[in-house]
């Protein structure tokens, strides 16, 4: 009999990591413990401020019991039943209920799912089923952006704008193409190469985030909605990073002034304290779905409106109406880039961007990225108490909504910190 190791301390992992080089990290993972608002610990109980809420998501913070109270009330109650058929679950009715209610979209209906890739999935196949019933099924094309993030499944890895992200994987899905992420000329020229009645939905991130924090020109998504509406294409705001308070509205797409016909969103909802995501999609395109009896959506995972999932989305929710989180973000984001802007100076720096609810970069010049820059200020930072994240073009923050002004004044003067290390030890 062999007898398994419980401590995790295995000299190599067996855990597979998303997007890491394994050939690194097999032997050195870095283990983290517990969390306490927006403070991470490792295992030597060193701590860390988490500026980017793990992946974009812990909105409310790390370690709220209230949260944890919910799910544990829920798993003592009943912890899951499908919501295939008729069959649902108390959470999963309150929770589509209340994102209905938030989401600037007409006549809200919600479809739940485990996470963003799938969410994006689930929209990108609404819309072309939605043509196909609409009894237009030539209308299958589907537009994403340069510097686009979807998720990683087949249709998001097909319209995302990553180029790194798409190689190597032989052909993506078919009737999918990209275009500028800034330009409203590149959509309409791309519209009229592809035939307007062949486009089924153009998908955006209201502000772009894993392709580099990019905030849309003002009047761009105006634009996107305006164009699409003029041909009849859906619009799909992809707002899993952008919603629950992270640019200082419930959604982005309130806070540009927009009605997109599908909205995904993932993350915030639960503040990732369990796994869930989603699409709201409005009457229109519900119509054929939910008024034609026969015309069922095939699709739909074992999890979707996983009752646990959806009590901590609405335990999730209470903290951040309750605490006032969402207009605290809007309150925030003027300080946050302050905290950044003295970066701009450093001569490691291109820019620093930000000032849309707590989501910024510091994008590096040409000479520091060719030479690591981002993965290198990461290390340092981290070294230093503070978590950043590495993107191609620089490094990106996005702490909890709740972070405080010394908080805030630490996360700037320890990228700083980081900065100037790493400037010194590339000119050593
Ligand atoms: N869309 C956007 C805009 C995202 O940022 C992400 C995740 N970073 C996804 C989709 C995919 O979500 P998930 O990782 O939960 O599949």
């Amino acid at each position: 009999m062999t007898s398994i190791d419980r401590s995790g301390a295995a000299a190599e992992t067996r855990l597979w990591h998303p997007f890491s080089d394994m050939s690194v990290v097999r032997r050195s993972e870095f283990v983290l413990t517990r969390g306490e608002g927006v403070w991470v610990y490792d295992d030597q109980e060193r701590r860390y401020l988490d500026g980017t809420a793990s992946l974009w998501y812990a909105n409310v913070g790390h370690g709220r019991a209230e949260i944890a109270d919910a799910i544990a009330a829920q798993l003592g109650q009943l912890e899951a039943y499908s919501a295939f058929g008729d069959f649902t679950t108390r959470p999963a009715q309150e929770l589509a209920a209340r994102i209905a209610g938030l989401a600037p979209v007409d006549d809200a209906r919600v479809f739940f799912t485990t996470g963003g890739g799938e969410a994006l999935d689930s929209a990108a196949k609404i819309v072309r089923r939605y043509w196909t019933a609409k009894g237009e099924p030539e209308r299958m094309h589907l537009i994403g952006r340069t510097g686009g993030y979807h998720g990683t499944n087949g249709y998001g890895t097909a319209i995302g704008g990553i180029e790194a992200n798409r190689a190597g994987w032989g052909p993506l899905m078919s009737a999918t193409s990209s275009v500028q992420w800034d330009s409203l000329a590149a959509l309409e020229e791309e519209i009229l190469r592809v035939g307007p009645e062949r486009v089924a939905a153009v998908f955006a991130e209201p502000v772009i985030g894993a392709g580099g924090v990019l905030l849309p020109p003002p009047g761009y998504l105006e634009g996107v909605q305006a164009i699409c509406q003029e041909h009849g294409i859906l619009f799909v705001a992809d707002e899993v990073i952008c919603a629950f308070g992270r640019v200082g509205d419930w959604f982005a797409s309130s806070r540009f002034g927009l009605r997109p016909d599908l909205i995904t969103f993932a993350k915030g909802v639960t503040s990732g304290y369990l796994p869930l995501g989603g699409v709201v999609a409005s009457g229109r395109v519900a119509e054929p779905f939910w008024e034609q009896s026969g015309n069922m959506l095939r699709h739909g995972a074992t999890y979707s409106a996983h009752a646990t999932c959806c009590a901590a989305g609405s335990a999730n929710l209470d903290l951040l109406a309750e605490n006032g989180l969402v207009s605290r973000a809007l309150e925030t984001e003027g300080p946050l880039l302050a905290a950044l802007e003295p970066l701009a100076a450093h001569p490691l720096v291109k820019e620093v961007r930000g000032g849309v609810g707590l989501l910024a970069a510091v994008e590096f010049s040409a000479e520091a990225l060719a030479a690591g820059a981002p993965v290198a200020v990461f290390e340092a930072a981290r070294e230093r108490g503070l978590l950043v994240r590495a993107l191609g073009q620089g490094v990106a923050v996005s702490p909890p909504l709740t972070i405080s002004q010394e908080e805030l004044d630490f996360l700037g003067a320890t990228a700083a910190e980081a900065l100037d290390a790493v400037a010194a030890a590339s000119v050593a």
